[in-house]
Parts: structure tokens; sequence; C-alpha cells
């Protein structure tokens, strides 16, 4: 019997991914920096299921393409722990970069722009299997059946096209095409948003079980909420780049210490008048290529209060599990509580 392995699937450490904004003309000059993902760090346990959450261009997508190497990241590393090693993504050169992208694999926003509409069913899902020369012949046509029937579909699906389903068995086809290579690290990127809310239910009990099953550690990057406290063990919450709060979900949820996410979930109806939470959300999200200095939420936030406009917080340990980046929990009760008066 083997021992299972106690380590993080992933260990994500001070990423940054920097883009340099040109001018216009001949002589393009560096001008500014688009600080997209800015000092993340974060670890992922094998088979949980982490959400990362926070409005459009809070950097959300572009860390998760950098922690996959769809991108390369400025700075920082992402350790993927796999067969008793431990191997930095962030620095490996491409050429062994390539046999570890079976290990990992992503699902998409919308399941009819991802899936090649001239593809039939069949060859969208095994492709991946010829592109990594996993399997050919009927060994890929078996091992696309079975997929086909993990995910809800039948086997004589694989002759169709991509129009010929609707949008819940177009998303079931690009989890079938994911996990055909049985990776170990699953990105959903949006994956219920474009669908119904009775398919979306559908398709996250879909993942849940193919979790169960499979032993899958997921990513789940979601602007919803609701969804993301159905299905995720821990959240991370991001703002202007960086993680300001992560945690267990229920406690997350339920007790959330920044005021950022505060304001989030204050954003979720609710019928219990008792959890609602009296916290709104103004103004605009903070614009990546131009951070406020200090707490980059300080412009919005109730509860700004001296050193926030000027001294940036860091991501500290909290009670339970918890980590938050605000400096109402570093500074003096004293400065905390007139802060909160
Ligand atoms: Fe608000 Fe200050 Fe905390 Fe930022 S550091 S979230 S401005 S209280």
């Amino acid at each position: 019997m083997t021992t299972p392995d106690p380590s993080p699937l992933l260990e994500v450490e001070k990423l940054c991914k920097h883009f340099t904004i040109f001018s216009q003309g001949l002589m393009r000059k560096p001008v500014g920096l688009v600080r997209a993902v800015d000092d993340v760090s974060f670890t992922l346990r094998r088979g949980e299921t982490l959400g990362l959450v926070g409005e459009s261009g809070s950097g959300k997508t572009t860390a998760v393409r950098a922690i996959l190497r769809a991108i390369t990241p400025t700075s920082g590393s992402v350790r993927f722990n796999i067969d008793g090693k431990s191997i930095d993504l962030a620095k490996l050169p491409d050429k062994q970069l390539k046999p570890l992208r079976t290990r990992m694999q992503m699902i998409f926003q919308d399941p009819f722009a991802s899936l090649n509409p001239r593809m039939t069913v069949g060859e969208i899902v095994s492709e991946p299997l010829l592109i990594h020369r996993q399997a050919k012949g009927k060994e890929m046509t078996d091992r696309v059946a079975e997929i086909l029937l993990k995910v809800g579909l039948k086997p004589e699906h694989r002759h169709r096209y991509p129009h010929a389903f609707s949008g819940g068995q177009r998303q079931r086809i690009g989890i079938a095409r994911a996990l055909i290579m049985r990776p170990e690290l699953v990105v959903a990127d949006e994956a219920v948003s474009a669908l119904d809310v009775s398919v979306q239910a559908q398709v996250i009990n879909l993942l849940k079980d193919l979790q169960a099953e499979f032993g899958l550690t997921y990513i789940f990057v979601a602007h919803d909420l609701s969804v993301v406290r159905h299905l995720c063990d821990r959240v991370a919450v991001m703002y202007g780049g960086r993680v300001v709060e992560i945690g267990d979900t229920e406690p997350l949820f339920t007790t959330p210490e920044h005021p950022y996410t505060r304001a989030l979930l204050s954003a979720i109806p609710s019928i219990d008048p008792d959890e609602r939470m009296n916290f709104g959300l103004h103004g605009e999200v903070a614009d990546p290529a131009h951070l406020p200095p200090g707490c980059a939420f300080h412009p919005r936030c109730p509860e700004c209060f001296h050193p926030c406009k000027s001294e940036r917080p860091e991501l500290l340990d909290r009670p339970e599990d918890r980590r938050v980046a605000c400096h109402l929990y570093t500074h003096s009760p004293e400065s905390a509580a007139t802060a909160r008066s």
C-alpha cells in the first residue's frame, strides 16, 4: 500500500506577472507597468478545491495563467509536487514543461468558443492524447468512450460536432477533453458562468463527482460567490493583483475579515436578514496600471485609517488557518477601533 503524499500539490510563492506599457511610435519606450499579479502566495492541498474570487480586473485569470505557464511569470515560484519531486513551473524551460502539461489542465468559461466547430467530439476529446503521444488506435477510442461516459455523455456522441449539443453538454465535452489526460490539477476558469442556473448545478455536481473519483485538485476561478461557497473547501480573495484574504470557505463566508471580502459578500442576495451584511462596494476596481499607494483598496474602503494610504499591508496569519492583508489586524486595537467607529 502506498502512503499518501502529505505535501501540498502546489506551492505558489511571491508570484508576479507584470506587463510593461510602451509608448506609441517608432521609438517605443517603456512608460508604465501593469501589475496584473503582484506577490501572490498560497498553497493548494491535494484533493481540495480552492476558489479564486474577486471583481473583473482583480488578477484571478492572469494568476492562474501564470501558474499553468500559459504565460511566463515575471518572478516568483510555482512548486508542483508530483512523483516525489518538487518542480518549479515558473522557471522550467519549455521542453521540460511539455510533459508536465498533461498533469495540469484547464476548463474554460465559454464551452462553445473553446471547442473547434470543425472537429468532431471524438477529435476534440482525443486531441491531447495525440499531441502528447499517449494513446492511438483502439486504446484512444476506448479512452474517449470511457471519459464521455464519465462526464454523462454517450460514446456515440464522438461522431457529432459541437453545434449539435446544448451549452451544458458542450461544457461536459470541455471537461472530458481536460480529464482524458488524467491530470492532477484542474483549473476551471469561470467554467459554469455561461450556463443556466439549473445546468450550472448539474455541472458543479459532475465536477464534484469527478473530483472524488479521480482525486482531482481544483482551482475554481469565479465571480459567483454562491457557487464558490457550494463547491470550494477554501477561498482566496484577490484585489489589485494580490491575495487579500484566504481561508476555509465557511468561516470566511460567515466571518469575513478583510473589508473587501465583506463588501463582496454583501452583494450576495440572502433570504435571511441576519445574514445580510451592511457593507457596500462603491467606486471602480483598482486599475493595475495605476495602483494606489499603500493598500490598493483604500480609496473604496469604509474602514481606511491612517496607515492605509502609505503602507502596503502584508498577508499575515490569523486564527483558524486564515490569512489577511489589512492594517486593521496589525495596528493597535485603538487604531482599529477608531477606524471602525
Ligand atoms: Fe481598508 Fe486599510 Fe484594511 Fe486596506 S488596509 S482594507 S484600506 S482598513
